[in-house]
Parts: C-alpha cells; structure tokens; sequence
C-alpha cells in the first residue's frame, strides 16, 4: 500500500464500491508522488474523484476494460481555482504525467502515469 504524501492520503485513491472483499488501497506511489508535484506547482486543493477502481467498480461505472484506474495508476481530478484545461497545462509540466495519460473533461481532468503519452478530450 502506498505511503500518504504530504497532502494526499492514499485513503482518498480508494475504491468507492463498498465491497467487503475489495482491495481498496490498491494506488501506485507513483501517481501519488506525481499528483503532490501537480498539487506543489499550483498550490492550491486538488480533489480527488476517483483513484484506483477494483474490475467490479470500473465496470460499474462505465470504465474501458483496461482502465488505467484498475492499474491504480491513475485519478479523475479537479480543482476549485482552475478550469479543467488550465488544471491540465500545469499537469504537462509534471514528468510522469507528461509521459503518461492527461485527458480533459468538462468538470474533470484524468491523469495517469502508464509511462508513454495519451492525450483526449472526454
Ligand atoms: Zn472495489
Ligand atoms: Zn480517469
């Protein structure tokens, strides 16, 4: 299980499907370490919709088969003080997000660290 970072707690990444036999804490350090660069850059909140989703969840909502978020290496997130876009651009300037996954919804951006580059609009 991933260590808490200094302002997220691997808590916040957990599944929200309720299952008693889920492995809830299932986020990669990676992206949490990414995510504090992100949150240092633009210093201010990030919320985190959703983090790592068990098969069951991803299915539930809706989530493509192979979703980075089974992986846990990805997070859907937004931020009071910032559009999605602008949110976006600062995440381009975090390495691991640069050479991973950045897509851009209407409310919310989605990172990921897969480790080659992604880039879509939702
Ligand atoms: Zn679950
Ligand atoms: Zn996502």
């Amino acid at each position: 299980m991933a260590h808490d970072t200094r302002n997220f707690k691997a808590a916040e990444f957990s599944c929200r499907c309720g299952r008693f036999d889920c492995p809830h804490h299932a986020v990669d350090q990676r992206l949490m370490d990414a995510l504090q660069q992100l949150r240092d850059l633009i210093g201010v909140p990030i919320h985190v919709n959703s983090g790592y989703r068990c098969p069951f969840w991803n299915k539930r909502v809706g989530g493509v088969r192979n979703s980075t978020h089974v992986r846990g290496i990805a997070a859907d997130i937004r931020c009071g003080e910032l559009t999605p876009a602008e949110l976006a651009r600062f995440a381009e300037e975090v390495p691991a997000f640069a050479n991973g996954g950045i897509g851009v919804y209407k409310s919310w951006v989605h990172v990921d660290v897969r480790g080659k580059r992604a880039r879509w609009r939702g």
